[in-house]
């Protein structure tokens, strides 16, 4: 670090920001227009009823994806947090282009901790109602996915990511029909 650099006064300084710095405002500016709009109405709905709703993250790089799965926070990498992750959503007669639409959103008082641990916390069931009205797929509807472990038994994986919102999209198709 420069001495120029050290040599800012503290007010200044405070407004740096960095990656992990962002504001609210910067996050929702990085989603599509139309999605952003949805969470908007979302975090309103939320404020509402008495929760102080927290976007903590929207897009990811594939870098961070690939973090993302090590930790076993994700399990694919078509995310809808990652930018090459692409959709059609219908624009009236037209089919628009989406990438990236995504955010997971907390009770900034809780976060993942205490009561927000558990799933069927009322904050994520709320989530959950706000989402499905604004036309967006929330996290928490998950189904269970049945996978062969290392004992050699079937288990069912919880896969309810309960923070998570997403934009709609009505169509799937193989990536490589979209970036070809
Ligand atoms: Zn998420």
């Amino acid at each position: 670090m420069s001495e120029q650099r050290k040599a800012h006064p503290a007010h200044t300084r405070q407004h740096a920001k960095t990656q992990h710095e962002k504001s609210q405002e910067d996050l929702l500016n990085e989603l599509h227009p139309v999605f952003k709009e949805k969470v908007n109405l979302i975090l309103v709905d939320l404020r509402k009823i008495g929760w102080e709703p927290k976007i903590i993250f929207a897009r990811r790089t594939e870098e961070q994806q690939r973090d993302a799965i090590r930790r076993g926070a994700s399990h694919t990498m078509l995310s809808w947090h990652v930018e090459h992750t692409i959709g059609l959503l219908p624009a009236g007669s037209r089919l628009q282009v989406v990438r990236g639409n995504a955010v997971d959103i907390v009770d900034r008082r809780y976060g993942w901790e205490g009561k927000a641990k558990s799933k069927e916390f009322q904050f994520w069931k709320d989530l959950g109602t706000a989402a499905h009205k604004h036309g967006c797929q929330w996290g928490g509807d998950w189904k269970p996915v049945k996978y062969k472990g290392k004992d050699g038994k079937v288990h069912t994986g919880d896969q309810r990511d309960v923070a998570h919102v997403q934009m709609f999209y009505t169509e799937e198709r193989e990536q490589d029909s979209f970036t070809a």
